[in-house]
């Protein structure tokens, strides 16, 4: 694990499931949980949902955030979301550029990069999720596209402001798919994102910076993952819906920050 989280971060993206009670629910049983764990837990979850969670995690662990959000501070973009309204309803953190939004909402990099920088002005934690499809895996072309992800998003901002940034690599042909990137895959992957982000932000601010692997994670895979390679923590899709199953990866993280300590 680098030093931009000496704790491992384990985030939830519920997508478009839950509703208010079945959230509530959720979220009452696994505080408690949670309570000492070592690890970060953080819930992306539906807009709905974001301000009665909010609530119930006050006083605790818990971190709740949102999935997405526009780029202008308001304005007459119907069915659109602001983060200022995010950050009243009591989110702490956006998911920005998912590959989901990218590929069925046509999200370009630019786009993005104005999220960024616009959760940033309204004090939001930005999750910057890249990585590339399975056409581009295919082709060899996995290093560029996640290099030039990052450099159009992070375009024109302030290094000194990223030092809250999660960056979680997210390689499209491994979401949804149950077909997970291999440990000595994301050992090498990390790297090449981390000096990456060296080059981009200097030395001091990229060390800052977390680096997270998401797609088709479960408790198996979770565990190898944060055991063998050097990655800051989980973007955990369908696993987080299921209580057990979320429990057992947030839990299995903290051995092994555990056993890193022996
Ligand atoms: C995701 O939606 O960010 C994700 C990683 O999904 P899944 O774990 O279901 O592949």
């Amino acid at each position: 694990m680098s030093q931009a989280a000496p704790r491992p971060l384990i985030i939830g993206n519920w997508k478009m499931y839950k509703t208010i009670p079945e959230a509530i629910e959720f979220v009452k049983k696994l505080i408690p949980i949670i309570a000492s764990s070592p690890s970060e837990v953080y819930l992306a979850v539906p807009f709905t949902t974001i301000h009665p969670l909010s609530e119930e995690a006050k006083g605790s662990s818990l971190v709740i955030g949102a999935q997405n959000m526009n780029d202008a501070s308001e304005g007459a973009f119907t069915g659109e979301i602001a983060a200022k309204m995010l950050t009243q309803a009591g989110a702490q953190f956006v998911v920005l550029g998912h590959s989901e939004r990218r590929r069925l909402f046509h999200e370009d990099n630019g786009f993005i990069n104005r999220k960024v920088i616009r959760a940033l002005i309204e004090g939001l934690r930005p999750v910057l999720c890249i990585g590339e499809s399975q056409e581009e895996h295919d082709e060899k072309r996995t290093e560029e596209i996640v290099k030039n992800q990052l450099k159009e998003c992070l375009e024109g901002i302030n290094p000194i402001n990223l030092a809250n940034l999660v960056v979680a690599y997210e390689p499209v042909w491994a979401i949804g798919t149950s077909n997970s990137a291999t440990p000595e895959y994301m050992q090498n992957i990390q790297k090449v994102i981390r000096e990456f982000l060296t080059e981009l932000l200097g030395d001091k601010n990229a060390k800052k910076v977390a680096v997270l692997y998401g797609g088709s994670l479960n408790p198996k895979n979770s565990k190898e993952l944060l055991q063998n390679s050097d990655i800051d923590g989980l973007l955990v899709g369908g696993a987080s819906l299921s209580l057990e199953t979320f429990v057992e990866i947030v839990n299995d993280s903290c051995k092994q920050i555990n056993e890193a300590a022996k």
